[in-house]
């Protein structure tokens, strides 16, 4: 993910308002790196990314750029996302591992059975994941 978080970087740092010893610029920088990694590890309860990260690192910004900066955002967050998106369809998750169900048995155990693709469930478990989403809303 980190590929993300840079090319939001160097696209908006010329926009971040100068401070003394760049503690801005690196304020923003863990924002978007923090953002994308918790995208990639929590892409299902991370809603709305892009409000989230905005909200994170608009304070480095003049008033004047922050359209801007918001619009970066969105398209980069997209991008991330479908990124993310197709790797969890794909059974994998980012580091490359293959995804099991993440409920466990009836006994305590963890269920090994795969998961639907772009779920965290397999076919016998998804309904916790409806029951998740359904409360998060
Ligand atoms: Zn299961």
């Amino acid at each position: 993910m980190y590929q993300f978080s840079r090319s939001i970087y160097r696209e908006l740092v010329p926009e971040v308002i100068e401070d003394r010893g760049g503690a801005n610029r690196l304020a923003f920088l863990k924002a978007c790196e923090a953002a994308f990694e918790r995208l990639a590890a929590d892409r299902h309860y991370f809603a709305r990314p892009a409000r989230a990260l905005f909200r994170d690192v608009r304070i480095y910004f003049p008033i004047s750029s922050q359209m801007r900066v918001y619009r970066v955002i969105e398209r980069h967050m997209a991008l991330a996302t479908a990124y993310v998106d197709r790797a969890l369809a794909a059974g994998r998750s980012l580091d490359g591992t293959s995804l099991t169900c993440q409920a466990s048995t009836r006994k305590g155990a963890p269920c090994r059975r795969d998961p639907v693709p772009g779920s965290r469930y397999c076919p016998s478990h998804k309904h916790l994941e409806e029951g998740f989403a359904t409360t998060a809303a």
